[in-house]
């Protein structure tokens, strides 16, 4: 069983008459593809409750009320700097068409969710504040400023003065909110100052005012403002980055504000999640590879950028670095488990501890569903022959295809190769690792023997009567080895970096029929291994 549905298993034993799944991010800039994993783990767990009859649902939040704390690196500085601790809903866009700077760049992230088969209900933090939702939970809060300082100072060590308030006014005069802090509340009115130095990314005006603190005219403090709005939509289930859920981190906090003072229990946090990051620290923009969600989304499918997430545990750091053979590997992967949710729709999964794992690779594709799955099997051309065969230039995949499969290829495998064609081509534009290769090729010095066995090689393939026969050129492969009197090792080392510029690639008669014999003779030709010296 995966952890999805052992997650919903136990969710479901408290009976909850609805459980209610949500996560939330403040649209400051582009969205990280970090951010994906919060939306994944949570519409997994909403659809695996779903599909064991609990009533569900899911929702995505846009803390767009949070005042802009950083400047974007691809923003210009002097024209956005004057926004520096204004509430995101109030900037402007950065493009025409968009309702405001968070508008902007929540819609890119939800095209992007979307597009991976996630659709919670989308809520604005701005319009829970506007239409008055989180009024009653704002004044209770600043009555019992007084608990929530004493839980600072229990839960963080961090002693508040008498006349420090939880909340965040806009000022009336500037229009920041990150700037003001309220030094008195009078039970109608919120007295406050923009502070000209209170943080070191935005700076305020000196305005002091009152004012009634309802509606927009100001939002709680984030570590009140998260359980508040558990709260008010009424969310049983949160998870969040572990960054959030250290001892003393906002999730504890958040949990003494909802026990102490609101009267509700904290959601579900499934113990937090492990980080999803891309190439580690070492892929940046040094290396022009974004890793915004949008530019992850544009590598892959959007079946296999679910799956990859889909299929790692929820506990586990996931690291995907697409250079060199990831993509390939992950495509893979994927058809390993699409042939088990095949057995699957076949009744053919055995009964055994094999039978066990393959049941999870198919609950793996049946959660990384989105388009429609097939109803039956198919056949899937191999996205690293795919990369191959267009690496070599060959034009023909359909041909080559319908040989392999040895029959036409239906409408769905030709979408799936199409597809598949796209996707090989960024592949091989942007990460097959070209300027390894050409290291490694330059370094690689084959000896006298391996030159021989490349000679016998080219001999044997040009001598074979039938050229598509998989078995007669493995035949030749060894015929090959044994007359030349190499070692396999020897052999098959300088075989793979004559042809793939690496010391390994796929099975050796694979790779002849990928590549034709021609091209391989060719290529062995070009590269000089045949003259003796
Ligand atoms: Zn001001």
């Amino acid at each position: 069983m995966i952890w999805a549905d052992r997650e919903a298993k136990k969710l479901k034993e408290r009976n909850f008459p609805l459980e209610w799944a949500d996560d939330m991010k403040t649209p400051s800039g582009r969205i990280h593809v970090g951010s994906l994993r919060g939306v994944i783990v949570h519409d997994l767990i909403h659809k695996a409750l779903k599909d064991i009859g609990v009533k569900t649902k899911f929702s995505y939040v846009f803390n767009d009320m949070d005042p802009m704390d950083g400047m974007p690196t691809y923003l210009d500085k002097n024209k956005w700097e004057k926004y520096m601790g204004v509430p995101l809903y109030k900037i402007p866009p950065p493009e025409k068409g968009f309702k405001s700077f968070a508008d902007y760049f929540a819609q890119e992230f939800i095209s992007v969710f979307n597009s991976l088969n996630c659709h919670p209900q989308i809520i604005w933090s701005s319009e829970l504040y506007r239409t008055g939702k989180m009024n009653g939970i704002i004044r209770l809060l600043l009555n019992k400023a007084d608990v929530v300082r004493a839980i600072y100072k229990k839960v963080v060590k961090k002693e508040q003065s008498p006349n420090w308030f939880p909340y965040n006014p806009i000022c009336e005069k500037c229009g920041k909110i990150g700037t003001t802090s309220v030094y008195k509340w009078d039970g109608k009115y919120v007295y406050y100052r923009c502070e000209y130095h209170m943080v070191g990314w935005a700076n305020g005006c000196g305005h002091e005012g009152k004012v009634e603190p309802i509606n927009e005219n100001g939002k709680l403090l984030w570590k009140l403002d998260w359980p508040a709005h558990w709260k008010v939509i009424g969310i049983t289930i949160e998870s969040s980055g572990k960054d959030h859920m250290s001892a003393g981190g906002s999730y504890d906090m958040a949990t003494h504000f909802c026990r102490e003072i609101l009267g509700t229990e904290p959601p579900d946090a499934l113990g937090g999640y492990e980080w999803f990051t891309i190439g580690g620290k070492k892929m940046s923009s040094s290396k022009g590879i974004g890793s915004s969600a949008k530019e992850v989304s544009q590598i892959l499918p959007p079946d296999l950028l679910r799956f990859l997430l889909v299929r790692t545990p929820i506990k586990t750091h996931l690291d995907f670095d697409p250079v060199g053979d990831t993509i390939p590997n992950l495509f893979d992967d994927y058809d390993r488990c699409l042939n088990s949710y095949f057995l699957k729709l076949e009744n053919n999964l055995s009964k055994d501890k094999a039978g066990e794992v393959a049941s999870d690779y198919a609950r793996i594709i049946e959660l990384s569903e989105v388009k429609p799955l097939p109803k039956k099997r198919l056949y899937l051309p191999r996205f690293r022959t795919v990369a191959n065969l267009l690496k070599a230039k060959n034009n023909n995949l359909m041909t080559f295809f319908e040989t392999q499969k040895k029959n036409k290829l239906i409408s769905e495998e030709k979408a799936i190769l199409e597809e598949r064609i796209k996707y090989a081509k960024i592949y091989l534009r942007k990460y097959a690792h070209e300027e390894v290769s050409s290291v490694a090729t330059k370094t690689f010095v084959p000896s006298e023997i391996q030159k021989k066995f490349t000679v016998q090689l080219i001999n044997q393939l040009d001598t074979l009567k039938n050229k598509k026969d998989k078995e007669q050129i493995q035949q030749a492969v060894f015929d090959s080895i044994k007359l030349s009197g190499i070692k396999p090792r020897e052999a098959f080392a300088v075989f793979y970096q004559t042809l793939t510029n690496k010391p390994f690639g796929p099975k050796a008669a694979d790779l002849i029929l990928e590549l034709t014999i021609k091209k391989v003779i060719k290529i062995i030709n070009e590269k000089n291994f045949n003259r003796l010296h």
